[in-house]
């Protein structure tokens, strides 16, 4: 097959405009780029463009996603830390006790003691999904869990990106774990 350079030279385009429709074509699963680049079947035009669509909006999508957790992040009341650990798939302590969101919460704890003796709180978390579990999504389709809370997680869909959803989702059967195959 020919090389990102030979092609950039016969279209007479950047080398990196070149490379980056490569890599689109690639993950459309269009073209092969194990030994140069060769067209993987014999697709029209048409199914082309339409992978190559669903590749960029696929690609939006996860970008999209990447900013709302970063704009979770920005404005999350609870342990800063935890938020950013979480995003990159990191199991972390539910309160780290050093960031700005833990002093808040540490505040606000104090108070509610100092309000009320009584009261036990037994926080409990026995998720039956964990951080790295491979699971499957009726609409988003194949994902990796990245935080688990009480109430709900994080997934990072490889199609969709980041999104948050509801453990009540397991029981209705729309989010599935599919537990790894060890010993
Ligand atoms: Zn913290």
């Amino acid at each position: 097959g020919a090389t990102v350079g030979d092609l950039a030279e016969q279209l007479d385009r950047p080398r990196r405009t070149v490379a980056r429709l490569v890599n689109d074509l690639a993950d459309a699963g269009l073209v092969d780029t194990a030994d140069g680049v060769r067209a993987i079947d014999e697709v029209g035009p048409k199914r082309a463009i339409g992978a190559v669509r669903e590749t960029l909006e696929s690609r939006e999508r996860i970008a999209e996603s990447r900013l709302a957790m970063m704009r979770a992040y920005a404005e999350t009341s609870h342990c800063r830390r935890r938020v950013l650990l979480e995003y990159f798939g990191v199991e972390a302590p539910e309160w780290c006790g050093n960031c700005d969101g833990c002093e808040r919460h540490e505040a606000h704890q104090e108070q509610e003691r100092a309000q009320q003796h009584a009261g036990t709180d037994s926080a409990s978390d026995a998720s039956p999904l964990h951080v790295d579990q491979a699971v499957h999504h009726e609409e988003f389709g194949p994902g990796t869990v990245m935080g688990v809370e009480p109430d709900r997680v994080t997934i990072f869909f490889d199609a969709e990106g980041y999104k948050v959803v509801a453990l009540s989702a397991l029981e209705t059967g729309v989010l599935t774990a599919r537990e790894l195959a060890s010993a």
